[in-house]
Order: C-alpha cells, then structure tokens, then sequence
C-alpha cells in the first residue's frame, strides 16, 4: 500500500462553494492517482455555528462530484480531550498563558500611540501581549472568560531557537501565493513578530483550528495535505506546533484560489456559488469541472 493520505477537512458552518469543490476534488484526485487513501474530516469544532444540515449537504456534494471517501469520518467533536491533553502539555511547559482581553480591549491596546500595528498573521494583527505576564489569579480563572494563547517567542526558543527554527521546513508540492515552491523554510521572526501570540483555545472552542487541524492531521497520518493559498500563511504556524508536539510534518500542495468574475474570493456566504445552487440550476460535475478549470 502506497503512504499517501490526503484530507479534505470542511467545516460544516456553511454550503460547499466551488473553491472547496477544487480542494477536494484535487486532494481526491492526487491520492487516487496515487493508490493512496482519501479522508473527510469534519471540522465541526464550533459547536455554535456547526450544523448537521450542512454536514449532510457537504457529503451530498461531495458524492455528486464523484467524490468516495473511507468510513468513518472522523468529526473533531470527538477530539475534545485530545486537544486539551495537547494544551495540558503546553501549560506544563509554560507556552501557553491566559487572555482576558475582550476584543474591544485589544483594539484599543493597538491603536494606542506607541504600538506598531503593522505585523498581521494568518490570525490578522499580533494580539499586543497584554495578558502574557499577569500574575496566576484562580478567581479570576474560575470566573471570567479567557483564551489561551501560545506564548510565541518561548515556543520558538522551545523548538531551538532563531537558529533551528529557520531550518525547520516544509515541502510545498505547489505553490505559495508569492510563487514559494519547494523547500520553504519557517521565518521566527515572522512566527514572533507577525503571527504574534496566536490563540489556541477558548471558553466556546476547545481548540482553534490551528492546534487542532495540527494534531488531527497527525492523528489520522495524514501524509499530503491539499489547501487553498489563502491558508499558506497558517502552515508557518501548523509546522511551528508539529515541532513543538513531536509530530511529522506533511508535504503541502497550496493551490490557486477559486473566484468570482470580480476577482474577489469566494466566501461561504456566497451561497449564490454554492455547489448546491449550481446543482438546482440542473449543472452537471462537468460543468463545474469546466468551472474550474479542471479537465473533463
Ligand atoms: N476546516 C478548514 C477550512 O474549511 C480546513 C482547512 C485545511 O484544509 O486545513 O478552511
């Protein structure tokens, strides 16, 4: 048996448009050419937006498109405890730390005078580390709402350094939206000044999708992992938190983004492009093929 295992891991917040129809189809395709396996895992980690119309209507899709996938999907509500096993490891390491700050708190913080606003992440601009060095309050903890944020620069001193961080890498199998090809090296300063102390828990979500996606992937030995480029920036984080957890590093095939006439990419809200829209307007998978420029 061939060790290529691929994903498509969608949240069921919403419709499949035709962005995700692409990284699917090209995730299902590249391991059936392959003779390697293919997975659906359901990323239904917000249990406030996740919906079981919406998982329903994904595996339909999915099906429509000539999609088959192995039984059973794995759904990352099962996962509760092993992501705060992984956060347990953390807080006994010291990397992570409390946050109270509302999102409001945190605004005003960076528009303050003397704070640089410019470094933006995957995760928009680097929370301005108010939380990071307050004393342990166990009222405090026990009462009021808080996420839990990966103290960066200590993780990368965790993982060796500047030094050892730049030699940590990943195989890009397509390419990055700057036309990163190959070996792509991670960049600590990136990861500390740009990404900043990144959010991996909160009081509604166990697990952001970075800590989880990370440990998932590794859990279901996922080998090749297809995304859109709009995602290349979080790779930088999810290769950061394989080194810091022990687990291997996949090869990335980042794609071109699927969007509209305007140019502008498509969003789940978007239901106008829904694959099940173009499907009540009696499409084919052909012609959502030719859509996207895939062969026919
Ligand atoms: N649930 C994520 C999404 O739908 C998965 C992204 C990934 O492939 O890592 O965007």
């Amino acid at each position: 048996m061939v060790n290529h295992v691929e994903r498509f891991a969608p949240s069921p917040t919403g419709l499949l448009h035709l962005g995700h129809a692409y990284s699917a189809l090209t995730a299902f395709e590249a391991a059936r050419d392959a003779g390697g396996t293919f997975l659906v895992r359901v990323e239904d980690i917000d249990t406030t937006r996740a919906r079981p119309e919406y998982e329903a209507a994904i595996f339909d899709d999915l099906a429509w498109l000539g999609i088959t996938w192995e039984q059973p999907v794995l759904r990352q509500s099962e996962r509760f405890g092993a992501y705060q096993a992984a956060l347990d490891d953390l807080k006994v390491r010291d990397l992570i730390y409390p946050c109270f700050c509302t999102r409001k708190e945190i605004n005003a913080a960076m528009s303050a005078p003397h704070h640089d606003g410019s470094a933006t992440g995957p995760d928009g601009p680097a929370y301005p580390g108010t939380c990071r060095a307050l004393p342990v309050d166990a009222a405090r903890l026990a009462h009021a709402p808080y996420a839990l944020r990966l103290n960066m620069r200590k993780a990368v001193a965790s993982v060796g350094g500047a030094g050892i961080v730049k030699k940590l890498s990943f195989k890009e199998l397509g390419k990055g939206p700057n036309g990163e090809r190959k070996k792509v090296n991670l960049d600590p300063g990136y990861l500390i000044e740009s990404c900043g102390d990144i959010v991996l828990a909160r009081k509604e979500t166990p697990a952001s999708y970075h800590l989880s996606v990370v440990l998932d992937d590794a859990f279901q030995q996922i080998t090749h992992i297809t995304r859109g480029q709009d995602l290349f920036a979080a790779t930088f984080i999810h290769r950061l938190l394989q080194a810091l957890f022990g687990r291997p590093t996949p090869l990335y095939r980042h794609h071109r983004l699927i969007t509209d006439e305007a140019g502008k990419r498509l969003a789940k809200r978007d239901d106008a492009r829904s694959i099940q829209a173009f499907r009540a307007d009696g499409a084919t998978p052909e012609d959502v093929r030719k859509l996207l420029g895939m062969r026919t």
